[in-house]
């Protein structure tokens, strides 16, 4: 129900919070499962299913069209997670990627200190640490976040390495050797996807902050003087993308750093954050930075090889700025779940449905292909339609149970269309095409079913709601 405001204005709705509903979805449809989880999981590491591949897949997908294939001032890279350690050194992440960590004495649990007030207590969940009579908090130690490792057979201080927290710094070590393979001129940018590991104090909430993730990152380069006009312009599009996944406008919002969460070096920095609903709320899903010449200022010290880019035509060198823009693959694909998840109720049923809304393009099955009945050719033209359609997009063939069954386990996978041959269907050679979000149904040529699911594809509607007139 609405709340009314002192004014007497509605206020919207808050999201539901539907984390705990998603866990099992996941688990049960195969989007994401527990890492070893007949051992008793791994703390804080997810698997991604069927499904759940599909989905990131096709959100990665979709960043580097964005980001790389259609833009020709950004270039692709995938640098190896092993790097030498004093990347790490000169990156500071050796002497200061930490969280300050708390102790409870009291009932051994261990907490972020700047964010306390996000934890609940484990002994009385209704209050933070520290607000319950037995709380006995520690003062906050650092704990840096990188997993070390070694390299060789030799488990000594010298062969010490790390495995990556952030894929940033293999584009930066980089930059010269991209710039120069690709005859790029500044302004240019060098994006691309990878695993980052950070041992985090307090992860949790499913996907949402994990100890193994993946990043898509890219670091733009750009003269001195122009970087807040890139900066800007980055802002925009990245915002436009979370969009573009059919991620609901009022779900999505900035959030500035001010003075004391900007790191030092930064001259601007804002996050995109996404309502996750309940008690989470908006929390930071990607991160848009002006980073000035910090890093490559930082590596060429550290390195002692020059990393200025030489203006050729203007006569003049110079270190770069870096326009960064940081966005985790996982945590954007838990916010595009988290957006899609309905319950609804269906008139005529007792038991209501639930439902994925995923925009058809990251759906991981696009159609479901359902012989009504196991006779009368029905199977047959069912195989045929299916092999068809599987040359343009991922389909699921189904003829197991009712067909209210059958639909309803595709709903709750987010598969967009259904097509169900009938008895009618193997005489006149044409099918049902059901849209998910109103099951509403269209009749159309046997023939024609691919082209029709090809034009909602195409198009960057998130819902195939009322464009059924001319899809037919
Ligand atoms: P937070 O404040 O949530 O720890 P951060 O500011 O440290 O995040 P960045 O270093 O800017 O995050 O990383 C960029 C993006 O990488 C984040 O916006 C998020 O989407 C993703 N990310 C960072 N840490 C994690 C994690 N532990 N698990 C999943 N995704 C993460």
């Amino acid at each position: 129900m609405d709340s009314e405001s002192p004014a007497g204005e509605i206020a919207p709705m808050p999201h539901p919070d539907v984390l705990e509903k998603l866990v099992s979805l996941a688990k049960r449809r195969g989007f994401i499962f527990q890492s070893s989880e007949i051992y008793g999981g791994t703390g804080s590491v997810w698997d991604y299913g069927p499904l759940g591949v599909e989905l990131k897949n096709n959100v990665k997908a979709r960043w580097w069209n964005a980001m790389v294939r259609q833009r020709d001032d950004v270039e692709g890279l995938d640098a190896a997670i092993l790097m030498h350690p004093k990347v790490w050194e000169a990156s500071g992440h050796v002497a200061g990627f930490s969280d300050p960590l708390i102790d409870c004495k009291a009932c051994k649990a261990r907490f972020r200190a700047d964010k306390l007030g996000d934890m609940p207590c484990p002994r009385k969940p209704s209050k933070h640490p520290g607000e319950h009579s037995d709380c006995q908090l520690t003062e906050p130690r650092q704990f840096n976040l990188m997993f070390k490792t070694f390299m060789g057979p030799v488990e000594d201080s010298a062969s010490v390495v790390y495995l990556r927290p952030e894929t940033a710094q293999g584009i930066f070590v980089n930059f010269l050797n991209v710039q120069q393979a690709t005859r790029q001129k500044v302004p240019f940018g060098i994006a691309q996807i990878g695993k980052a590991f950070r041992n985090e104090i307090t992860p949790g909430n499913f996907t949402f902050r994990t100890r193994e993730f993946e990043q898509m990152e890219m670091q733009f380069f750009v003269e001195p003087g122009t970087d807040m006009e890139w900066f800007e312009k980055w802002k925009a599009a990245r915002l436009e993308w979370h969009q573009s996944l059919g991620i609901d406008a009022d779900r999505l919002q900035f959030h500035q750093h001010d003075e004391k969460e900007l790191a030092h070096y930064a001259r601007a920095a804002f996050d995109i954050e996404f309502d996750f609903g309940g008690s989470l709320g908006f929390q930071e899903i990607e991160g848009v930075h002006n980073r000035s010449d910090f890093d490559l200022s930082q590596h060429q010290q550290a390195s002692g090889k020059r990393l200025e880019y030489i203006d050729q035509a203007a006569n003049k060198k110079y270190l770069p700025y870096v326009i960064e823009t940081s966005v985790g693959a996982d945590r954007v694909t838990l916010a595009v779940l988290v957006n899609a998840y309905r319950e609804e109720a269906v008139e005529g049923e007792e038991e209501g449905r639930t439902v994925m809304r995923l925009h058809p393009a990251l759906a991981p099955i696009t159609a479901g292909v359902f012989p009504l009945t196991k006779k009368d050719g029905q199977p047959e033209m069912a195989d045929r339609i299916a092999a068809d359609l599987r040359k343009r997009f991922p389909v699921f063939r189904d003829e197991a149970g009712a067909i209210g069954r059958r639909y309803r386990r595709q709903d709750e996978a987010g598969t967009p269309f259904g097509i169900t041959i009938d008895p009618d269907s193997t005489k006149n050679d044409d099918v049902t095409i059901r849209f998910r979000d109103d099951m509403q149904q269209i009749r159309v040529a046997s023939a024609r079913a691919g082209d029709v699911i090809a034009r909602y594809l195409e198009s960057d509607v998130p819902t195939a709601v009322s464009e059924h007139a001319t899809a037919g």
